[in-house]
């Protein structure tokens, strides 16, 4: 990988852009061409995967995507990065640079239509303030996402990959494991960062997989975690109450699921939520 952006480059094209990192868009880019290296040796790319990066900022990352993949589809919020990243990549690395588009646009609200190819990889240093719904988003919206190594800071990825039982084990977690098997796969120091953030931060990688269940609707699965996790400490019979309409109906539909009512909903995987939304009726797919 040639061309990737060092301290001064980054600092240099900020100045000349005259970009100051905000908070608010969750700003802070990659200045050490190592971890870049790490990141898209991580990602797994194939020269067929199309890639879906979101937050190209300055350009670092996808200066080295654009070397290891087909396509990058880059999506950024920030009118003024989205602007200068074609001509960075030309400088940069012109002999790729005609696999990028540039999409300046809110992750949040991108849909498959948007891309021309589709997207078969999401590689990204995520903006941190918006990370879980930007991934749950683009997993719900397009399917034919098939891999991804993310960025993200590093107690939400240790969330993101926890497994039931564990005291982080949640919502993101579960909703995650509705799309796609997730692993940690490893950690990131704040200094390769410009502006330093106070956090470290953690990759996390997936792989798609067919949902646990076909015969329930996702929506359907969803609203029984979200309504599991409303209350963690909670028995089920007792979070899933208000869900179910009472405490007992609450408990025969998580007999009739094959689930404990006294368990609370760290313990389940999302294949048992998702049979609470089958046996409710609510979520049932008609064919
Ligand atoms: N990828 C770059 C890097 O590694 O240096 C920048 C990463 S920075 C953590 C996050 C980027 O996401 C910023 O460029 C920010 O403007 C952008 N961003 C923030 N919210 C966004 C959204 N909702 N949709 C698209 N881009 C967003």
């Amino acid at each position: 990988m040639t061309g990737l952006l060092g301290p001064a480059e980054i600092r240099a094209l900020a100045a000349r852009l005259g970009v100051s990192p905000t908070k608010k868009l969750g700003q802070n880019f990659v200045h050490d061409p190592n971890t870049v290296r790490r990141i898209v040796t991580a990602a797994g790319l194939t020269s067929e995967d199309v890639v879906l990066e979101v937050g190209p900022g300055l350009g670092s990352l996808t200066l080295g995507l654009l070397e290891a993949a087909a396509h990058v589809h880059a999506v950024e919020i920030d009118a003024p990065l989205a602007a200068a990243l074609p001509e960075t990549a030309a400088e940069r690395v012109p002999g790729v640079a005609d696999r990028l588009t540039v999409h300046h646009q809110d992750a949040l609200k991108a849909t498959a239509a948007d891309f021309d190819p589709a997207p078969t990889a999401l590689v990204a240093n995520l903006p941190y303030n918006v990370a879980v719904p930007v991934v749950l988003h683009l997993l719900a919206e397009l399917p034919s996402l098939r891999h991804g190594l993310v960025m993200v800071q590093l107690e939400v990825a240790e969330r993101l990959t926890a497994g039931p039982g564990s005291k982080i084990y949640g919502i993101p977690s579960v909703k995650l494991a509705w799309y796609a098997s997730a692993r940690l796969a490893g950690k990131v120091p704040p200094n390769v960062f410009w502006p330093v953030p106070n956090v470290d931060s953690g990759l996390v990688a997936f792989t798609s997989r067919e949902p646990p269940r076909t015969d329930v609707r996702r929506e359907a699965v969803f609203a029984v975690v979200d309504a599991a996790f409303a209350q963690r400490r909670k028995t089920l019979r007792a979070a899933l109450a208000g869900y179910a309409g009472s405490p007992p109906a609450a408990e025969l539909l998580l007999r009739a699921a094959g689930v404990d009512p006294q368990a609370r909903g760290e313990a389940l995987t999302v294949k048992e939520f998702a049979a609470i939304a089958a046996q409710s009726g609510n979520g049932r797919v008609t064919r």
